[in-house]
């Protein structure tokens, strides 16, 4: 077993895992925290693997959050080399899931490796919550594990997610919360009917577009020091028969709002809700509800990562709620403190993923200091 990390994120590359798959990622892991005295829990939910390790049984519970999936590859010619043969180049390495987020995932290792091995008796416990679900449906993934967790009553006191949070340079940007995400699927029904003889129909297209007109131009709210104000966006829609001589029967509209913690769902809803019937629609909205807004204010987490991050790099990181969901939004309504930080997130989900050799080394080292700063308050 290495503790090398650039090692460590070409074996986990190497194992082509895209959702749901492992492909014997945790395995791999696993097989790096056992002998550091881990318990090693693997929870297979359905299509989806997911890894609850554990060394110690005390608090605080300190958690490294992460998956072992990636997205497809796309088209394969377009790729310099390989996706899954990792190759370096100009010290960058390249593969698929090189900075999303096999590259955190050998960095969480080798920073424990070097903590474990340098402060054997320090406080509280170390655990991963590890899936291979993330970039898929998340159902089977964090979220589950977090039940299993919650229905034992085992807390995550502190946890650092490793999604790709840096702009630049490692560490130049940490997450500490992110926008809730609600997604609407409206339908206005109308009456169809042949478009010379308009008193016989109701036209949804008509009824539809001032209604829509005022949702898009509302303002939801003024944000707040963390977020910026609440976007709402119409994604899809949808009416009509394709011929020119028709008045369809109804119109279907999808829409999805990222909001800020100034709001909740039904606040959200109720506003819709409310906006549509002052226009007098007959309408459906079918609601996916994707995430809560979560913030992480400075405190024992917040303060040792960025002191980690300025020990390190001599940098000020930046503190960001921007960007899409993550599986932060399962593991923050338990009450832990959460943040993000990886390595840049430049090329992720792209073709020819990379990902700095030297981010990497240094992301170990943030890692570790991390652990120290929450592990071994002096
Ligand atoms: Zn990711």
């Amino acid at each position: 077993m290495t503790d090398d990390v650039i090692e460590l994120t070409k074996q986990l590359i190497e194992r082509v895992s895209i959702t749901p798959e492992d492909a014997g990622c945790q395995e791999l892991m696993a097989d790096i925290l056992s002998p550091l005295g881990f318990n090693i829990e693997s929870l297979v939910f359905d299509d989806t693997t997911n890894m609850w390790a554990r060394k110690g049984t005390q608090s605080p519970v300190f958690c490294f959050a992460g998956h072992t999936d990636v997205v497809p590859t796309g088209d394969l010619s377009l790729w310099h080399t390989p996706p899954f043969d990792p190759v370096v180049h100009n010290g960058m390495l390249y593969g698929r899931g090189a900075a999303d987020m096999k590259g955190s995932l050998a960095a969480m290792l080798a920073a424990t490796v070097k903590f474990v091995n340098q402060h054997p008796d320090h406080q509280g416990s170390i655990s991963y919550l590890i899936t291979s679900d993330e970039e898929g449906p998340f159902i089977n993934g964090t979220t589950r594990v977090i039940d299993t967790l919650e229905a034992r009553n085992e807390k995550i006191d502190y946890c650092i997610v490793g999604e790709p949070s840096s702009s630049h340079l490692v560490g130049d940007v940490v997450k500490n919360g992110r926008r809730g995400s609600i997604s609407g699927e409206l339908t206005v029904k109308g009456k169809q009917g042949h478009v010379a003889y308009p008193d016989h129909v109701k036209n949804p297209i008509h009824l539809a577009m001032p209604a829509l007109a005022e949702l898009s131009q509302t303002h939801w709210d003024h944000g707040n020091e963390y977020f910026p104000e609440t976007s709402f966006q119409l994604t899809n829609i949808e009416s009509g028969t394709g011929a020119t001589n028709v008045v369809p029967g109804h119109l279907v509209a999808w829409f999805n709002l990222r909001y800020s913690t100034e709001l909740s769902d039904q606040k959200i809803v109720n506003k819709v809700t409310e906006i549509l019937n002052s226009h007098q629609l007959d309408f459906d909205i079918k609601w996916t509800y994707n995430g809560k807004p979560f913030i992480t204010e400075p405190g024992v987490l917040l303060n040792g990562v960025t002191n980690a991050i300025k020990k390190v790099t001599n940098r000020e990181a930046i503190l960001s709620t921007s960007g899409g969901t993550s599986d932060g939004r399962f593991i923050a309504p338990t009450g832990a403190e959460v943040l993000e930080l990886g390595p840049c997130n430049a090329t992720i989900h792209q073709i020819n993923e990379s990902v700095s050799c030297d981010d990497l080394v240094n992301l170990v080292e943030i890692y570790y200091q991390s652990l120290v700063n929450i592990l071994c308050p002096k």
